[in-house]
């Protein structure tokens, strides 16, 4: 019989309660447990642990833990809270996750390449006015980040007829996509994008990459998505190069302070448009599934799957 796996948590019990049914009715073979209901003797034995925004002190209180499964996909807070020698982080990577981030990429495309701001504006003002149609074909978009989620919207962007363009951190090659590396790729994506995409992870290095040097690189008149980490892009910055009309439109599911306080300037914003961190929901069912293929395989080989580098951040 397998030690208990445990299942860390700040979540309400009413917000676990379908995760843990999923993750249970996915391995039947498992007893998954919140730490709460872990007697001391089953804290003292369990190996894994399923974790959703835990407590650090609720990881230390398991001793023998040897690696640490996280429900999200962006991991910088559990990271950022575990102290040095942790046991290893494995993210989630679940396809569907993918599927439906290149699908609100697709989608929020599609309403900055359409202006669908413009003529929503129009509108309110009673303005019969038409603009040029331009065809995917002559729409660039950018894509900063081209790993689980962001080679999954290239090749959606690709299949529609847009031209995409890819910058990751190490030299990346993606059918159908020009990619880029380095500092000087990042300015050729920005200066050549008619949308740029965030979907890099939080780390040292891209917290607040998107500085107003950067956004001014962009070409007037773009429009940015970040659909990834709010404090990638300095508000402020983006504030003023949208009132400066430098860019058109920003569309940001992702913000400094999650809720987005009622007292932001970005809520009335009219060339902003406020998501509330709705771009790629985690599936209960599908990441209960890609978690269950991680410990399975597990326990039949004693290999941890594919973890987070603590030093790069992701
Ligand atoms: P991933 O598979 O780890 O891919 C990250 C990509 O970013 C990789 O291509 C990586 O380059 C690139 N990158 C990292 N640091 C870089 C840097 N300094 N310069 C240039 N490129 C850099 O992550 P993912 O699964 O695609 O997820 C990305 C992020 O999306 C997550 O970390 C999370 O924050 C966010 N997310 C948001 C939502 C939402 O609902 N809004 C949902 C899920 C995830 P290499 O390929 O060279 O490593």
């Amino acid at each position: 019989m397998p030690a208990t796996i445990a299942f860390l948590s700040r979540m309400s019990a009413e917000y676990q309660a379908p995760y843990l049914a999923a993750l249970r009715s996915a391995l039947p073979e498992e007893t998954i447990q919140p730490l709460q209901a872990l007697t001391p003797a089953q804290r003292a034995l369990t190996t894994i642990a399923i974790v959703a925004n835990p407590a650090p002190e609720d990881v230390a209180a398991l001793p023998k833990l040897l690696w640490i499964q996280s429900l999200w996909a962006g991991v910088e807070q559990l990271v950022a809270g575990l102290p040095a020698g942790s046991p290893p982080v494995v993210r989630l990577v679940d396809p569907e996750m993918s599927r439906t981030m290149a699908e609100a990429v697709l989608a929020w495309t599609y309403y900055l390449h359409r202006d669908m701001p413009r003529y929503s504006r129009q509108q309110s003002m009673r303005v019969w006015q038409q603009h040029t149609y331009r065809r995917p074909s002559q729409f660039a978009v950018g894509l900063l980040g081209l790993g689980a989620l962001g080679t999954e919207a290239a090749r959606m962007l690709v299949n529609a007829g847009f031209v995409a363009r890819g910058w990751s951190r190490s030299a990346k090659t993606v059918p159908g996509v020009e990619t880029f590396a380095g500092e000087a790729g990042l300015d050729a994506v920005l200066a050549s994008s008619d949308v740029v995409v965030s979907l890099m992870p939080l780390t040292e290095q891209t917290a607040g990459l998107l500085d107003a040097r950067r956004l001014h690189m962009m070409k007037p008149g773009a429009g940015l998505i970040n659909f990834s980490r709010g404090p990638i892009v300095v508000t402020q910055d983006l504030v003023a190069a949208l009132d400066r009309r430098h860019l058109s439109h920003a569309v940001l599911d992702v913000f400094d302070v999650e809720p987005l306080p009622d007292t932001s300037g970005l809520w009335a914003h009219p060339a902003v448009t406020v998501l509330p961190h709705i771009s790629a929901p985690t599936d209960h069912r599908t990441a209960a599934q890609v978690i269950a293929t991680n410990i399975r395989e597990f326990r039949s080989s004693g290999r941890i799957p594919g973890h987070v580098d603590m030093a790069r951040g992701y």
